[in-house]
Parts: structure tokens; C-alpha cells; sequence
């Protein structure tokens, strides 16, 4: 399997992950648009929403409350976006949905500096 998200939650590559459980991981987005972006990952290898069931979708989506709590306990931005792509603007193709923490004024920390606040 060539998918990159299934070799994070196999261990093969390392992430920055900051939940984990039967069913989902969450690490950090090794690009972040903004401090704090992070990604919530399903450990089977859904392609995207039209592949994926409702029961993952939700238990992704009460995760996501949860890790926008943590956010913006420890980040404080002024809002969260989340973000979720399909078809071609999606660019890896194992379905992920993108929590993206937004600030007036942002000075960039280093995943690494992130991943220290949040874990
Ligand atoms: P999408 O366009 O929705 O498929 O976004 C893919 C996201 O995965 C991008 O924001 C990338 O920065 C992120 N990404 C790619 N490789 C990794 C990796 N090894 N660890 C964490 N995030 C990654
Ligand atoms: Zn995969």
C-alpha cells in the first residue's frame, strides 16, 4: 500500500500525533496553513466522502469537536475552519478532514513547537 496515511498509522513514516484509537488518528499537518492545522485520519483507507459511512463520518466529526476544544484552549485562535476535499483538489486520497485554527495575528511556530503544546 503506497497510500502516505496508512503508512503514518501503520508507524511506518513518523507524525506528530496527538490522538489515537481503534478507529481514528489525529496528527498535524506537516504543512501547516495556519499554527495548530491538523488532520483527523479514519484507520481504514476510505478514499473520501462518497467512500466512507456515516458512522466513521460521525465519530470524525465528534472528534473534531473534541480537538477544537484542545485548540483553542492552547492556541486561542479567533476561529477554526474545517476543510475537507474530494476529487481532484484532493491530493492524498485517503479521506481526511483538515481542522484549520485561524488567528488576526499569527507569529508561525514549527510543528514540533506545536505538537509540545498540544500532546
Ligand atoms: P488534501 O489536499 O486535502 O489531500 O491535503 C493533504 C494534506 O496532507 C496537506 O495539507 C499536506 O500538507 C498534508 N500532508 C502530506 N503529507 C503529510 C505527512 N507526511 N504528514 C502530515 N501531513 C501531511
Ligand atoms: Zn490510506
Amino acid at each position: 500500500m503506497s497510500c502516505i496515511f496508512c503508512k503514518i498509522l501503520n508507524k511506518e513514516i513518523p507524525s506528530y500525533t496527538i490522538y489515537e484509537d481503534d478507529l481514528l488518528i489525529v496528527f498535524l499537518d506537516i504543512n501547516p496553513k495556519h499554527n495548530g492545522h491538523t488532520l483527523i485520519v479514519p484507520k481504514n483507507h476510505y478514499k473520501d466522502l462518497y467512500d466512507i459511512d456515516s458512522y466513521t463520518l460521525y465519530k470524525i466529526m465528534d472528534k473534531a469537536k473534541d480537538i477544537c476544544n484542545l485548540i483553542n484552549d492552547r492556541l486561542k485562535p479567533n476561529g477554526i475552519t474545517l476543510v475537507q476535499n474530494n476529487g481532484s483538489v484532493q491530493d492524498i486520497k485517503h479521506y481526511h478532514l483538515h481542522i484549520i485554527p485561524k488567528y488576526e495575528k499569527e507569529t508561525p511556530l514549527t510543528v514540533e513547537e506545536i505538537y509540545n503544546i498540544l500532546k
